[in-house]
């Protein structure tokens, strides 16, 4: 069963320094990153990390981080025979400031990830294996996204939207009547529902609200707290997988890795919750972004050895 992710690649800089300089300053850090990242790249490493089978399409320039871009997609095992070059827009990047306490602040420019249109819906409507679930977030052009879902969910996949960045705006009713699973943090749940979902209860009133915008079915990811999940027959949590967390980054989009190498295989949605957030979970232990997506191996053990 193919997995299709259509969305963002980016090469994240991050540099590291005791803290964050101030407007107009400049400081000395102690070193840099560069990696892949991008919420669709990252959710396509996740897949093929698992095991599952993909097809990725996306868009990068014709600059210095395309080139990287694309080798860092291969090394990990991503076809890129559907990302594209835009000969005028750059590939996106993410500039990443992190200080001694791990706070960070992001500038992101998305250049050829907001050029990403009929090219990709066109490779999507062509594939001559159609995928039964498709991975979308909200870092390329929203129509793509709109038609991207329609075109799946006409067509018997089932939709798994990370709603992220959370639009300011809330999500349009074209795009929320094709989506079968929305996967919010907690902050996208509350931008979207204005519900913080602490307890099972404030957790369950969340769920029902973005239940109302069309979603299916409806996966919460609670961070630290593990993750909550509710669909029409039913409703359950996660709890944690005690693991020791040490970078967050991309825990979300190895938690939608996960889930739609579950929903592909079958499992039920609370099963397929429980998959997921053991991938979000051992991605935390592990830093950066693509590079922290775990093997089937490492969440089949988690899961063997928790009783969460
Ligand atoms: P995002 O990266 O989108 O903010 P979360 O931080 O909620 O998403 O992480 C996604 C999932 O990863 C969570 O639902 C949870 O299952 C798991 N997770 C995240 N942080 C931790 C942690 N500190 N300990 C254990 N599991 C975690």
């Amino acid at each position: 069963m193919t997995i299709a992710v259509l969305g963002s690649i980016n090469i994240d800089v991050t540099a590291y320094s005791d803290r964050l300089p101030a407007p107009g300053e400049t400081i000395h850090g102690q070193n840099y990153v560069l990696g892949l990242g991008g919420k669709g790249a990252n959710q396509a490493v996740a897949v093929v990390r698992l095991g599952g089978a993909l097809t990725f399409l996306g868009r990068i320039g014709r600059d210095a981080f395309g080139v990287m871009a694309r080798a860092e997609l291969e090394r990990y095992g991503v076809a890129t025979d559907h990302v594209g070059d835009d000969a005028r827009a750059g590939t996106g990047i993410a500039i990443i400031s992190v200080d001694a306490a791990a706070q960070n602040c992001i500038t992101v420019i998305a250049g050829a990830n907001f050029t990403v249109g009929e090219t990709e819906l066109a490779a999507l409507r062509a594939l001559p294996k159609p995928p039964c679930v498709l991975l979308l977030q909200l870092e390329v052009p929203l129509a793509i996204n709109i038609a991207a879902a329609k075109f799946a969910r006409a067509h018997g996949m089932t939709v798994i939207l990370d709603p992220a960045p959370a639009p300011s705006s809330g999500l349009p009713n074209e795009l929320m009547q094709h989506v079968s699973v929305i996967t919010p943090n907690e902050v996208e749940c509350e931008a979207l529902t204005g519900i913080r979902p602490g307890s099972s209860d404030t957790a369950a009133l969340a769920a029902n609200t973005l239940a109302l915008t069309g979603a299916d079915r409806i996966a919460l990811k609670l961070g630290a707290q593990g993750a909550y999940w509710s669909e029409p027959g039913g409703s359950g949590t996660v709890p944690r997988f005690a693991v020791n967390a040490i970078d967050t980054v991309a825990a979300g989009d190895c938690f939608n890795g996960g889930l739609a190498v579950a929903l592909a295989e079958g499992q039920s949605f609370g099963a397929a919750v429980r998959f997921a957030s053991a991938c979000g979970a051992l991605s935390t232990t592990r830093r950066g972004a693509a590079a922290a997506a775990p093997t089937r191996a490492e969440v089949e053990a988690l899961l063997a050895g928790s009783t969460g």
